[in-house]
């Protein structure tokens, strides 16, 4: 048997062990343990931001009671208004302030109530998520066993393949399996694929001249194209 005769029992072999890999890659298994850690992780991120905001609720609550002593402070300076008017003071202008701390008093309980929202919203959202997320990172450990589980089964179905896969190797040349598992892991395959009338049977682009001399003289050349490893096959 030729190298490339040998090379390519072994890409046979190897199929199997490919198709396995894209099995546990595509598996139900897998991507219910993937969906749960990426809620979990999301999750985690907005409560820790819902943290943070809620954290800045105290301060602005100290602002807001502050504007409102102050308030009460400048209401006290009209407890004696009948003296003030006896003593000769402008009315009007007493009128005006009243009407100025009216509309301070209102706009301070529209934002008291605005944070009241604020605070309760938050306060929720915390709660369903959090609860949410609790129930994820139990489901998750429930996902990541049996992922385990499945993977481990898989696992005994792979080392079949490779041991397999070590028997055949050991009569190819290890320059050429190191070069074919280059391949391999830059998902090329087959990495090797026969030639059909000067074209690659993989991507269907035609050999080049220097292509073309090079597979005469030494019986492969990689494809220009797709760059997987091209062979002419015995007629
Ligand atoms: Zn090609």
């Amino acid at each position: 048997m030729t190298q490339i005769e040998m090379l390519l029992k072994y890409q046979e072999e190897d199929a199997k062990l490919l198709k396995v890999e894209r099995e546990v890659a595509s598996s139900v298994e897998r991507k219910n343990l993937a969906q749960a850690v990426n809620f979990v992780t999301k999750a985690t991120e907005r409560l820790d931001a819902l943290d943070g905001k809620a954290s800045s609720f105290g301060p602005l609550l100290e602002e807001l009671r502050k504007k409102c002593d102050e308030l009460v402070e400048t209401l006290a300076e009209f407890e004696n208004l009948d003296e003030m008017l006896e003593e000769g003071g402008d009315i009007s202008f007493y009128k005006r302030n009243i009407a100025q701390i009216t509309d301070s008093l209102k706009n301070l309980r529209q934002e008291v109530t605005a944070l009241g929202k604020a605070v309760k919203e938050s306060d929720e959202e915390f709660q369903t998520l959090y609860q949410k997320n609790r129930a994820m990172q139990k489901q998750g450990k429930e996902y990541q066993e049996t992922y385990e589980k499945y993977k481990a089964e898989k696992r005994k179905e792979s080392e079949g393949i490779k041991t397999e896969l070590g028997r055949l190797a050991k009569d190819i040349d290890p320059e050429v399996i190191k070069r074919y598992q280059t391949k391999r892991s830059e998902h090329i395959f087959p990495v090797l694929c026969p030639v059909k009338n000067d074209r690659c049977t993989k991507c269907g682009y035609e050999l080049s001249l220097v292509g073309k001399e090079k597979i005469t003289s030494q019986g492969y050349v990689e494809c220009e194209n797709c760059h997987s490893i091209l062979f002419s096959e015995k007629k």
